[in-house]
């Protein structure tokens, strides 16, 4: 039995390699599964189930939702998507419609602190592609407005400053809501992010989480420590929950860090996918 890698970026989100290119990859390495896991966006999913029935290899339908959460991120996996499933691709649209709106809100922001910019300037800076901050910080930089791109991101751009608007994110218990009535196991990434000091502020929203749909934990993750997995581990066997796992690969070895192995400590077996499976018919036949 080969290992398996339910936490997975391709060019559909920030990864480097295509759906295809990561199902051939994944099957190259010797896993028996992967799920494809891309950023608040479904897009890559029916390129990589295809290739995957094309060769022989399981591919599992996902998703990361970034969800609203302070003071650090809190990411939400969504595992066996009906990706046709109606209210999934509303929402999915809408959120993209929200996060456009972004731009030109930075723009208004810095009219009115008297800076001439316009938003196709941006665009130009952008060379056509998706609008981000730092293009924003480069045509600032051009107009002299600021002497360094990181004096941009310090003066206006970054969290907190003068023009910053921030990414629109749906509550917990929208994206909870949506993945599950979209078929979806919905899985809490790597609690490490959320900024939460202390275990009992952790245990008290995992519990508030699974009162909003929640059926697990990603306990193995490469940045995980050893006493984290335990600690995530426990609250995964307390309340029933899925202890799941992937090493968040985006197609390029960060320090060492590959598909499926992590760097080396991962290797997850395949009956976490069987839990994952038991525990989507089970929420099906309960509806
Ligand atoms: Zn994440
Ligand atoms: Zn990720």
């Amino acid at each position: 039995m080969g290992y398996i890698d339910l936490h997975l970026h391709t060019t559909a989100s920030d990864g480097v390699l295509s759906p295809s290119e990561i199902v051939k990859y994944a099957k190259a390495k010797g896993l028996q599964a992967i799920a494809i896991t891309d950023h608040d966006t479904i897009e890559g999913l029916e390129e990589g189930l295809s290739e995957g029935r094309r060769i022989g290899f399981e591919v599992i339908p996902g998703i990361e939702i970034s969800a609203e959460h302070l003071p650090g991120s809190m990411h939400i996996l969504g595992y066996f998507l009906d990706i046709h499933h109606p209210l999934l691709n509303e929402r999915l649209e809408y959120l993209q419609k929200a996060r456009a709106e972004r731009n030109p809100k930075i723009v208004q922001k810095l009219n009115r602190l008297g800076i001439d910019i316009n938003f196709d300037e941006v665009l130009k800076a952008s060379g056509g592609g998706q609008v981000g901050r730092p293009h924003f910080a480069n045509v600032l930089l051009e107009k002299k407005v600021v002497r360094s791109f990181q004096e941009a991101f310090d003066r206006f751009l970054k969290k907190g400053a003068l023009a910053y608007v921030d990414k629109f994110r749906f509550k917990s218990k929208e994206a909870l809501h949506f993945i599950n009535e979209a078929k979806g196991v919905a899985v809490l990434a790597h609690p490490n992010t959320l900024g939460i000091n202390g275990y009992s502020e952790l245990e008290k929203l995992i519990l508030q989480l699974v009162e909003e749909g929640l059926k697990g934990i990603e306990v193995y993750y490469p940045e995980h420590s050893s006493s984290e997995v335990a600690q995530y581990k426990t609250f995964a066997e307390r309340y029933g929950l899925l202890a799941t796992g992937g090493t968040d690969y985006h197609g390029m070895e960060k320090n060492g860090l590959d598909i499926g192995v992590g760097r080396g400590e991962m290797k997850l077996p395949y009956s976490i996918v069987e839990n994952l499976k038991a525990v989507r018919t089970r929420s099906l036949l309960g509806r």
